[in-house]
């Protein structure tokens, strides 16, 4: 079988008896117009690595290798483990499936260190820590466009100023430029999650702060948005308080989300020095 006629998403998952399960956050995209539009937003990706976090029945895996990429998909339920094997056997060697963790697998080592984009309709539940470990960890991706439910995709792309501003915005502008690329609504999916959804695309900056500079980062935005009413001199007490923010260059008196991303690296690297 080729991967044109392979049969209908919902056949497919009807034939082997599968129903999602809430524990593995699974809410499927069967309507290949819609994985066919993320791997679009993705793209171009002939020739491309692309690691896949949660292929599920295959509806974006289908439409990541209808474009032309090497796919590496990581899936944690073993129930479809077959079901993406006879995808694989279409694929003619360009869809590798890997059953587990996604927390804990070593991308570089899925990769043989080339560098990979990733692509994923994600599993809310893991959805914001896999984020961080592709943020901070030692596999730097080479794009990421990524389903989050829509509350979180709002935070990681946040503008300064907002509700939605917070740590999960800075660390990921710090890193990358983040925008929200699509929207979808609960009935794009099966079953229907409760809320909405939307992709975000996250490219790498080229210069990203170094591994040590991200770490304070991390500290800084933590402390600073762990108590983010009250002004830094305060919130920022046990890292330095008054002192740090005058070494950044920042007003001890400001509230966490009126510094913008550029502010937070100040407040970094005094603390890093
Ligand atoms: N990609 C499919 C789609 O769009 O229809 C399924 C997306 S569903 C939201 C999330 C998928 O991630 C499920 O297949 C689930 O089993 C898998 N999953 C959940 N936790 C995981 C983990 N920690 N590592 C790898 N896969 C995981």
């Amino acid at each position: 079988m080729s991967l044109q006629n392979l049969p209908p998403l919902r056949e497919a998952l009807a034939e082997h008896g599968l129903l999602a399960r809430k524990s593995f956050g699974q809410h499927f995209l069967l309507d290949l117009n819609i994985t066919r539009k993320i791997a679009r937003l993705a793209g171009p990706l002939e020739g491309q690595t692309v690691i896949e976090v949660g292929p599920g029945p295959g509806g974006l895996t289908r439409a990541l290798l209808e474009a032309g990429a090497q796919v590496i998909a990581v899936e944690m339920d073993p129930r479809f483990i077959e079901l993406l094997g006879e995808l694989a056997q279409a694929a003619e060697g360009r869809l590798t499936i890997v059953e587990g963790d996604a927390l804990k697998v070593d991308e570089a080592a899925l990769t043989g260190g080339a560098p990979a984009h990733l692509v994923s309709n994600l599993p809310y539940n893991v959805g914001t820590p896999l984020l961080i470990k592709w943020l901070t960890g030692p596999f730097r991706p080479t794009s990421m466009t990524l389903m989050f439910q829509k509350e979180v995709a709002d935070r990681i792309a946040a503008p300064v100023g907002g509700d939605a501003y917070g740590r999960l915005a800075v660390i990921s502008q710090a890193i990358c430029e983040a925008k929200v690329v699509m929207d979808l609504p609960p009935r794009a999916f099966t079953p229907p999650p409760k809320v909405s959804s939307a992709v975000v695309r996250l490219d790498p900056l080229p210069n990203p702060p170094a591994p040590a500079l991200v770490k304070a980062l991390e500290n800084v935005t933590g402390a600073a948005f762990g108590q983010r009413r009250k002004m830094l001199r305060s919130s920022l007490k046990v890292l330095g308080g008054e002192a740090l923010c005058v070494k950044a260059g920042i007003d001890p008196g400001a509230r966490a989300e009126t510094v913008d991303v550029a502010g937070f690296l100040r407040l970094a690297a005094a603390l890093a020095s």
